[in-house]
């Protein structure tokens, strides 16, 4: 028997066509992660509250049927909607004005979700149901909806689902009706964390090292390498090709990462660096990092590190519900404005949107908390390449010795662990969030040291290369002893005479 293409599949396929595939394809069904159980259950409680509702206050609210459907009933709850290999599951059909295969009225398929937000891939499950029903009363419903766990309804405009799905369903089909269908790359992506086949995939990759376990490394990507017979993250390695500044250019080349000196970083199991990280430290320093839940776009947890010479105090302000959050956001910014001087370091983009939206939240004056924000990635991002696979806190906090008590500590799981505290209010999850965020701040505060230390004694360090083409080291540093540019001259030409034996 054919397996049933369902939205769970189309789903899929937009988030990885490998994913689709195996859900199609393969006997094995992975494991579902939890925090995707978690959703599902959101998910069932709240079309289960909506249904019961609409049963107290609508009259005419039948179970789907096609026999129900073909008398006009106003609304139908739980549609299992099938034609011809497709199916998807729909809470509710509304009946509305229009003319259909049915007679003068036609329906509009609603979505239940078990977030606040509605994503793409929500409106894409929307819009899957919409062909299906449209298939059946043989006219497209010109909308829909998707209704939130706040019971909020989001209207979504439908039109012509069968051409915006025809490049997703055009393949699964084939799939499922050829006899060996030809499974799709393998390429890490964004999606694959939250995957039923993570593990499999990930085990797979580095057993074949392949080029997509580096981070930045995409589908395109990956295409381009392997026109030129790359395959592997180890063939990668020998494409890097310091670039020379053009003569007579005075303008630096634009801070881009490159993957392939990423991949010989590995291989060669050192840093590479193609500028020296130029931090300027201070007397006391701030090491931020705040836990928030981006669905609800609320935030609960702020940790400070604050280092003083040798002295280092830790500080979590915390909120026990979302009611909580201007209090801890208050207290953080009591804290910081005793340390007006200080620079509060963070990693990646979340904490200043985070930051600049509790202060509108919250009417701060957000101008001077921005100011004193200092991003540790940025001196990190096509500049020093650590031997790891992506430039995340944990990658390169494992590799310079930082270490987080959870084995599994990440933002995913971080909201697993709030979900659990919200739920349960049981203590153990909100030390585990405590512990979780104070080592992020360590960490944080141990890459910033490292790049230091590296900016210090980057020639003397035995773990450190420079792999600069047309690159000028600051004047100070030949004043300290500082050895390129023969130096670099010579990792030139040992990494351009590599690319040749390649
Ligand atoms: S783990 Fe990643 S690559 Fe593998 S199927 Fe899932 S999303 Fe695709």
């Amino acid at each position: 028997m054919q397996p049933m293409i369902t939205s769970e599949v189309v789903v899929a396929y937009a988030q990885c066509p490998r994913k689709a595939y195996l859900l199609l394809c393969s006997p094995d069904k992975g494991e579902p992660h939890e925090y995707v159980h978690i959703l599902e259950q959101q998910r069932r409680e709240n079309q289960e509250r909506y249904i019961d509702h609409l049963q107290q206050t609508h009259a005419d609210v039948q179970p789907y049927s096609l026999q129900h459907l073909h008398k006009g009933s106003a609304v139908l709850i739980n549609a299992h909607l099938q034609v011809d290999g497709f199916a998807a599951q729909c809470g509710v059909l509304t009946r509305v004005e229009g003319t259909s295969t049915f007679g003068q009225y036609r329906y509009e398929p609603s979505l239940f979700v078990g977030t606040y937000s509605m994503t793409k891939e929500q409106q894409l499950e929307l819009s899957f149901s919409g062909y299906l029903l449209e298939r059946l009363q043989h006219t497209s419903p010109s909308a829909g909806s998707i209704i939130g766990i706040d019971g909020k309804s989001h209207t979504v405009r439908l039109g012509d689902s069968a051409n915006a799905l025809r490049p997703l369903l055009e393949p699964l089909h084939e799939w499922i009706t050829v006899d060996a269908p030809t499974p799709p790359p393998l390429v890490l992506n964004k999606h694959c964390p939250l995957c039923p086949f993570q593990r499999l995939c990930h085990a797979q990759a580095e057993q074949e090292d392949n080029l997509s376990l580096l981070n930045g490394v995409t589908a395109r990507v990956m295409r381009q390498y392997e026109k030129k017979g790359i395959f592997t993250v180890k063939q990668l390695s020998y494409l890097f090709k310091p670039r020379k500044r053009k003569k007579g250019s005075r303008k630096p080349p634009p801070v881009t990462h490159k993957v392939e000196l990423q991949a010989l970083a590995i291989r060669e199991h050192k840093i590479y660096l193609q500028e020296l990280p130029e931090l300027s430290r201070h007397p006391v320093e701030l090491f931020v990092d705040m836990e928030g839940v981006p669905d609800k776009g609320l935030y609960y947890l702020i940790g400070v590190l604050v280092c003083q010479g040798d002295t280092t105090e830790h500080y979590s302000f915390w909120a026990d519900t979302d009611q909580d959050e201007h209090h801890m956001w208050q207290q953080f910014v009591d804290m910081v404005t005793q340390y007006p001087d200080a620079p509060m370091y963070h990693y990646g983009s979340y904490e200043p949107r985070a930051i600049a939206q509790l202060a509108k939240r919250y009417a701060a004056d957000a101008e001077s908390l921005a100011k004193r924000l200092v991003n540790v990635n940025g001196y990190i991002y096509g500049k020093v390449y650590f031997p790891v696979q992506s430039n995340g806190l944990k990658d390169i906090g494992h590799f310079i010795g930082a270490t987080w008590t959870s084995p599994n500590a990440s933002g995913l799981q971080s909201l697993i662990w709030r979900h659990s505290w919200d739920t349960t209010h049981n203590p153990h999850y909100k030390n585990t969030l405590l512990t979780y965020n104070a080592e992020d701040c360590r960490a944080l505060q141990l890459l910033t040291d490292e790049l230091s230390q590296i900016q210090r004694s980057a020639d003397i360090l035995s773990q450190v290369d420079f792999l600069i083409g047309g690159f000028s080291p600051p004047e100070g540093r030949l004043a300290r002893g500082f050895k390129p540019p023969a130096f670099s001259r010579f990792l030139f030409q040992s990494a351009v005479k590599s690319a040749e034996s390649f």
